[in-house]
């Protein structure tokens, strides 16, 4: 129900009454933050950042932000890459950040599972559940930031999806506080639950335009007694994927990463981020990080690994490998392939592309898309790497040498459309992992059959009909 006659300053005067003055934030200097994305791809205005303690603030702040027909942008750790996290220029929407909701609400070691605010930052998640002798496996390069509302507003993958699944796999159930000021309570934790449409599902990947994840229970695991890392030179995309295959049969499925790089990334990383090591001496084309977990400890687990990887060097598919010889060095083997992500801003502009393709096409793929963009860009220097175990490429592109960045950038869509030429002739997915947002929502009419677009078009409707909650992310 709206009220036309509250204005925003006297919709501001409410919410400071609901959230008292730690809740709110006015102050130009103090919302900077949270108005700007990490990368600084996006910025924007609000007249107000709103940090509610709880979920009957944040339904209360939602119903009068209804009332006076204030959009609102969810927001959690702010480590988003598609800018879904931040509002628009024309400063109407407030910013919800969900910050101040960062409890552990309870563990249970026998559901193997865990209940969290959304705002409970996912390396505070994981120490808990390790500290109950549980692993939570969702991990990835923001985890110091991201917030568990955000992974499962993005449905997150990161490092270990290969084993684990992405956060749809590890959300057993939710409380959403919908555009309407409602709170729905879905805070289960049942392993089945077969009684209609499992409106879950919904909330996870909406990027926050349905309802306002204030609560999870997320799945918990056992803590893998060994974990086996090692750095491997490969010679060719296809024969990483031939790798991982052989892997995965020869250890009975356990493994849980398998990260690809080209020679380009790790030169990169060598280059520009102090720490990085190449634990090998010869340089490669590609390399793969791959990580074996075992629920016990045994020698035996680790002489498989050693096997698999002696058949793939006789087999040509790997030609050097580095096992761990002790956690620093697995931990040095992570470092490098995080320092990926830092060392490309050293390069000049960089357009990035978060694809995915089935797992048996990664090669094609890669083969196309590289041949495609030196089409278009002589001299582009293609920056490849990601979590190729679940076909998920980061295809980014680096401007040629010696040019000139703006003008390298403002082709920015004229080349990822060349890109996305090639995954949607695949089959593939132009957003792997890091969602729509505002980025890539004008896609979502080109890559969506008419059916599917009008669908998700009515659903947004249902949940949201009056269009306060993200507007514009998303859906165009
Ligand atoms: C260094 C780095 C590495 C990364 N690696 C990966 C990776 O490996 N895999 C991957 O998937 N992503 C990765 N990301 C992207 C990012 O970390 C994830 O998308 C993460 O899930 C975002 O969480 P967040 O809390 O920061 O959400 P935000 O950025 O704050 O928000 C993301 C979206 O979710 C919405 N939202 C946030 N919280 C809520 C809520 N409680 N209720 C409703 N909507 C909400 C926002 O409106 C926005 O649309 C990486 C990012 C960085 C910076």
């Amino acid at each position: 129900m709206t009220d036309a006659a509250l204005s925003l300053a006297q919709a501001l005067d409410r919410i400071r009454a609901v959230v008292g003055p730690a809740g709110i934030i006015t102050d130009d200097a103090d919302m900077a933050p949270y108005l700007a994305e990490w990368r600084g791809r996006f910025k924007g205005k609000s007249p107000a950042v709103v940090r509610p303690a709880n979920t009957q603030e944040v339904a209360d702040v939602v119903r009068i932000c209804a009332a006076a027909q204030i959009p609102i942008v969810p927001q959690g750790g702010n480590t988003g890459l598609v800018g879904g996290s931040i509002p628009y220029e024309e400063g109407r929407e407030i910013v919800l950040s969900l910050s101040r909701m960062n409890k552990i609400r309870h563990i249970d070691p026998l559901d193997y599972s865990m209940t969290v605010d959304a705002g409970v930052v996912l390396k505070t998640a994981q120490e808990a559940a390790e500290a109950a002798d549980r692993l939570l496996p969702m991990s990835l390069g923001a985890e110091g930031t991201c917030h568990i509302g955000g992974l499962i507003s993005t449905n997150a993958g990161g490092m270990a999806v290969l084993r684990y699944g992405v956060m749809r796999d590890l959300v057993l159930g939710l409380e959403v506080v919908l555009p309407d000021g409602r709170i729905w309570n879905g805070l289960r934790s049942l392993r089945k639950n077969n009684t209609g449409y499992d409106l879950k599902h919904l909330f996870i990947g909406a990027e926050g335009t349905l309802g306002i994840v204030t609560g999870a229970v997320v799945k918990l695991f056992p803590r893998p007694r060994q974990v086996e890392t090692a750095f491997v030179a490969v010679p060719s995309p296809g024969a990483a994927i031939e790798l991982l295959a052989r892997l995965r049969a020869a250890s009975g499925d356990a493994v849980t990463a398998f990260e690809l790089m080209s020679d380009v990334c790790v030169a990169f990383a060598l280059k520009h981020v102090a720490g990085s090591v190449n634990p090998l001496s010869e340089p490669s084309p590609w390399y793969v990080l791959t990580e074996l977990s075992a629920g016990t400890h045994s020698d035996s687990f680790r002489e498989s690994f050693e096997e698999a990887l002696a058949a793939a060097f006789e087999e040509e598919l790997a030609t050097d490998a580095a096992i761990m010889s002790s956690q620093a060095q697995a931990q040095q083997m992570w470092f490098l392939r995080e320092a990926i992500v830092e060392a490309q801003k050293f390069e000049g502009g960089s357009i990035k592309n978060d694809v995915s393709v089935a797992v048996s096409k990664v090669a094609e793929f890669i083969d196309r898309a590289v041949a495609a963009v030196e089409g278009a860009c002589p001299g582009i220097r293609p920056t490849i790497f990601g979590h190729v175990g679940d076909g998920n490429i980061h295809f980014n592109l680096s401007q040629p040498e010696g040019t000139d960045t703006a003008a390298y950038l403002a082709r920015w869509d004229e080349i990822c459309d060349v890109v996305n030429e090639v995954i949607l002739d695949m089959d593939g997915s132009i957003s792997a992992e890091h969602g729509v947002g505002r980025f890539k929502k004008d896609e979502m009419p080109k890559i969506k059959s008419a059916v599917e677009f009008d669908l998700l078009q009515r659903i947004k409707a249902v949940f949201d009909p009056e269009g306060l909650l993200n507007p514009g992310k998303m859906l165009p």
